[in-house]
């Protein structure tokens, strides 16, 4: 339903429940599970507050792994994804200018591709136009959550849509809102966690010479530092260090930044150009104490985040939507009640230990590699050069990192089988 019809109903008597489901958040973890249950037969609706040009307008990119590839496929949007974001066949990790370098290769896993790498808008707008074709979701947009409050049996949504007010009623409220997520907090859900001492600065590249469709990670210890293969042979950047030194980064001009850019990455690409402004982000690693509670459910950044290197963010939440959707739609087909905590709980039991297992490699590699002192040089240089040779440790560590090493939900069982 669009906006305006949904305007139109204003004045139409209450329902019982006005929708089954309703999602706050339409980022892409919202999306993927609006767009999950769209054969549900649960009537949903997905409320986001940016109207949609600028929410597509965000400057950022992605690495999305091979299982959140399924699952846009099991969802029926891979095909127009695929496309528009560029397949990377290799990835080079490597310790500061230490020359081992790990190596992994397609034929390591054996299959099309080891990550891929999406610019928003990319996962964006399919996702956006696939939710007009499914007659059970409605799309609010520009829509605000103000206001939240739970019975018993379903969950009062009050909604300012311009300068107007409306209230909701719904089975189950799903908090898709982003780390700052004002659901959580209303829900009384606290959160662990600390802020990392290092900001993390990204920007697009154009480099000299063909990216050959190739990711590298380099750890230095001021922070890792990622450069990421992107159609039209450009790249982007991801780059993690102190907060002092990452702010006089951004602010130093195009040159300056170019030369520091080309003493972090080397020369493979041979020089850089920059393409349009660099952004400064803070790094958290926080964890919901609570994924559900009773009629409420927390998916991607409003349930967890992490330190952006190894690219997990995103995923993790898309595996989070992807395995709300199977409980919820099994629990609807099996007469369950959708908001009922016992049902909920088996979406927490399932992401929930999967999602901290992430949180505390991406953190481990963060803090083995943020750092200059001898002893831990060593080994985590052996642990480099076994990780190069000893192929069952290459495996699993390649399996954690693209999100193979977790239960995956039945979308993406298509591929597996
Ligand atoms: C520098 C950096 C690099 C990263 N790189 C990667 C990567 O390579 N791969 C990866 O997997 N992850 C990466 N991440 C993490 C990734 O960006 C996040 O995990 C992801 O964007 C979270 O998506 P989300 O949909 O959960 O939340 P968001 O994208 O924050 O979406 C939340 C939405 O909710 C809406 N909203 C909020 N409150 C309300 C309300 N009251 N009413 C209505 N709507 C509301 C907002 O407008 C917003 O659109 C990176 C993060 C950073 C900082």
């Amino acid at each position: 339903m669009a906006l305006e019809q949904f305007s139109q109903t204003l004045s139409s008597p209450r329902m019982e429940y006005d929708y089954d489901i309703a999602i706050v958040g339409g980022g892409i973890v919202g999306l993927t599970l609006a767009c999950a249950l769209k054969d549900s037969g649960l009537r949903v609706v997905l409320i986001e507050a940016k109207p949609h040009s600028v929410a597509a307008k965000k400057g950022q990119a992605y690495a999305v792994h091979l299982l959140s590839g399924w699952i846009f496929d099991g969802i029926g949007v891979w095909d127009k994804i695929l496309p528009q974001i560029a397949t990377c066949r290799q990835v080079c990790l490597s310790d500061a200018d230490y020359p081992d370098v790990v190596e992994f290769q397609l034929s390591d896993l054996g299959t099309e591709a080891l990550v891929y790498v999406a610019e928003h808008q990319a996962l964006l707008t399919p996702l956006q136009d696939l939710l007009q074709e499914c007659p059970n979701v409605s799309y609010l947009c520009p829509v605000e959550v103000v206001k939240t409050q739970y019975e018993p049996d379903g969950v009062e949504i009050a909604l300012l849509i311009g300068t107007k007010s409306r209230t909701i009623r719904t089975r189950l409220l799903v908090a898709a809102d982003g780390a700052r997520s004002r659901i959580r907090t209303w829900a009384g859900i606290k959160t662990r966690g600390w802020q990392y001492w290092q900001s993390c600065i990204v920007a697009f590249v154009k480099p000299e010479k063909p990216h050959n469709d190739t990711a590298y990670e380099r750890f230095w210890p001021s922070g890792p530092f990622a450069i990421l293969p992107l159609p039209g042979n450009r790249c982007r950047i991801v780059w993690t260090a102190p907060h002092e030194e990452a702010k006089a980064l951004v602010a130093l001009d195009d040159e300056r930044f170019l030369a520091e850019l080309n003493r972090r990455y080397g020369d493979q690409m041979g020089q850089l150009e920059l393409e349009g402004d660099r952004f400064i982000f803070s790094v958290q690693l926080m964890q919901s104490d609570h994924y559900v509670v009773p009629r409420l459910a927390l998916i991607g950044d409003a349930a967890h985040c992490c330190h952006p290197v190894g690219g997990q963010g995103l995923n993790m939440g898309i595996r989070d939507a992807a395995a709300l959707a199977q409980v919820l739609q099994s629990a609807h087909e099996s007469g369950e009640d959708i908001g009922n905590l016992q049902v909920l709980k088996r979406y927490e039991r399932w992401r929930k230990q999967e999602n901290l297992t992430i949180l505390g490699f991406t953190d481990f590699l963060d803090r083995i590699f943020s750092n200059n002192w001898l002893p831990l040089v060593v080994v985590r240089r052996l642990g480099l050069w076994m990780l190069q040779r000893v192929r069952p440790l290459k495996i699993f560590a390649l399996k954690l990192m693209t999100g193979l090493g977790g239960r995956p939900p039945q979308l993406a069982q298509r591929i597996l089988d």
